[in-house]
């Protein structure tokens, strides 16, 4: 974040829990990795997850805010389960398919510029 960008209420959960979707998704290929099944499942996890805000002024780098990982992998794992279950999309017949071509993996951040 550049000197200059005005600061911002962030949730400090939002980033916490797109890495960790990644991460999971990275390491297992049980689950589909499409766009859209990356952001059901981050979604459902941010849902049942309590929100942790903060002023992101661009200087500082705490990762200790928000929940603990425990409790973010418990929300993601479940969220991906429940996703897989009931995926938007048709299932693929093939393992490891990644679904429709995916546009660049953005998320509507929640809590911010307000
Ligand atoms: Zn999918």
């Amino acid at each position: 974040m550049s000197f200059f960008t005005r600061p911002r209420i962030r949730n400090a959960n939002y980033d916490k829990v797109l890495y960790y979707v990644d991460k999971m998704l990275s390491e297992s290929d049980r689950y589909c990795r499409c766009h859209r099944c990356r952001l059901d499942a981050s979604a459902l996890a941010l849902n049942t997850l309590p929100p942790h805000y903060y002023v992101d002024s661009g200087r500082e780098d705490d990762k200790s805010l928000g929940s603990s990982w425990i409790l973010i992998e418990i929300a993601v794992r479940e969220a991906l389960e429940r996703v897989n279950s009931a995926p938007h999309h048709e299932r693929p017949d093939i393992a490891g398919h990644d679904g429709p071509e995916a546009p660049p993996y953005v998320v509507v951040d929640t809590g911010t510029e307000g």
